[in-house]
């Protein structure tokens, strides 16, 4: 559904669009210029290097390429090292489907992409970590070459006292857990309504088990963690937080890489869970008491690339919608708004910059070239020197 789904739709959606995108389009022409006729021709930019993470390998790749390929560029791919089974796998069937002239993969780590950045591009399209997001944009400014850097962060749950419980817990489990937490905008953590913190955290615990069984390690749908490095980060966020507060899950085995899916409460807001993306099976709630203390928490933090809400009141809603700024938001879901090709997706600040999907991936890889087409037949002499005070008149006239 995510990493070979979205990329397919995408696919799919562009065939279906890509000739009325590929159009030039028709704006008006003021009046001071008249006659003429304005047009804004798409024209690609060129060749674009896209570089990906490995949290959805496959995705990640193809949906970006689609957006490149279909607003008429060539592209070089870098698949993460650190998926290399799927690495390999992309660099093995590209050649199949592409001229390699258009299309090419590039394998490898930190030494392979640096001697990428260092050639010349058009466009580089980042999605990883923001510290990564630098080193790329970095690189890129040498070349004047533009970028979009899709980054990910601390994605927060808001729940609110007046909320349809068993619904929220569905929801925030599902986009929490799918990927075992290795989702750029699964939600990172919640803030709870103190109300009805307790009974959400027990809402989410039958969740759990009605989605993986009351041993997830044994369930067909419940992913692992990519490596040892990430394995060891997370279970020592865990560690670090006191027994009684890990309220769900906890456990973990090293030699699958498995960690159960966690829940853990009464979190500091100063703790290691809440000082970075979790980007694991970890979900921290802390409470709050209004609204005003959700928002001033989200506020008081990096942008993040998505944010939740869940409510009945429109109103407190609006609130939140209001007077926060994320890449995009859900309102009584999660994850979802990704799916949608009408949802141009991306960051904002530490989240990154730039957006894609649908119709926006075609804009991100095409540089619209204005242009102006005056006939020649009649040449009105308004423009033209001497500028006596007749034509002055007429020309202030006719740029009000
Ligand atoms: P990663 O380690 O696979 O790195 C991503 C890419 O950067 C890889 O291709 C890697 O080879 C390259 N890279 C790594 N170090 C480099 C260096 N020093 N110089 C040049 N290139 C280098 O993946 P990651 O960064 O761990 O990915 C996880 C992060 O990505 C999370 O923060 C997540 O939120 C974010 N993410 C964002 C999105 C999004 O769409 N916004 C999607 C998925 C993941």
């Amino acid at each position: 559904m995510a990493d070979l789904g979205l990329p397919s739709a995408e696919a799919g959606y562009a065939l279906k669009h890509l000739k009325s995108w590929m159009k030039p389009q028709r704006v008006s022409t003021p009046l001071s210029s008249q006659p003429a006729t304005s047009k804004r021709y798409p024209d690609p930019l060129g060749v674009v290097c896209i570089i990906a993470p490995w949290n959805y390998p496959v995705q990640l790749v193809l949906q970006v390429l689609t957006g490149a390929l279909a607003a008429g560029n060539t592209a070089a791919l870098k698949p993460s090292e650190v998926s290399s089974a799927t690495s390999a796998a992309l660099a093995d069937a590209i050649p199949d489907y592409f001229d390699s002239d258009a299309v090419a993969v590039v394998e490898g780590g930190v030494p392979e992409t640096t001697t990428l950045l260092e050639q010349r591009f058009d466009h580089i399209f980042y999605t990883g970590n923001g510290t990564v997001g630098r080193i790329v944009m970095a690189a890129a400014a040498k070349n004047l070459t533009p970028v979009t850097l899709e980054l990910g962060g601390k994605s927060p749950v808001i729940v609110d006292r007046d909320v349809d419980l068993d619904v929220a817990a569905r929801r925030i489990v599902w986009g929490k857990f799918m990927n075992a937490g290795q989702t750029c905008i699964a939600p990172d953590y919640v803030l709870a309504h103190r109300s009805v913190e307790g009974e959400l955290i027990d809402a989410m615990r039958s969740t759990i088990e009605d989605f993986y069984g009351s041993d997830p390690a044994d369930s067909a749908d419940y992913a692992r963690i990519i490596d040892e490095r990430h394995f060891d980060r997370l279970t020592g966020l865990i560690e670090k937080e006191d027994d009684a507060n890990v309220v769900v899950g906890g456990d973990s085995d090293r030699s699958t890489r498995y960690i159960a899916p966690t829940i853990v409460r009464d979190v500091d807001a100063d703790s290691a869970l809440m000082a970075a993306e979790i980007f694991g099976p970890v979900l921290p709630i802390l409470t709050v008491d209004d609204t005003h203390e959700a928002i001033e928490f989200v506020n008081e933090r990096d942008k993040p690339l998505a944010l939740y809400i869940f409510s009945k009141d429109n109103d407190r809603v609006e609130q939140v919608l209001r007077q926060t700024s994320s890449g995009g938001v859900c309102v009584n879901a999660t994850v979802m708004h990704v799916s949608s090709a009408n949802l141009p997706f991306g960051g904002v600040g530490e989240s990154g910059m730039g957006a894609y999907h649908g119709k926006a991936s075609f804009d991100t890889f095409t540089h619209y070239k204005s242009v102006m087409n005056r006939p020649t037949m009649i040449d009105p002499s308004m423009m033209y020197p001497p500028y006596t005070k007749t034509k002055q008149k007429i020309v202030r006239k006719l740029l009000k």
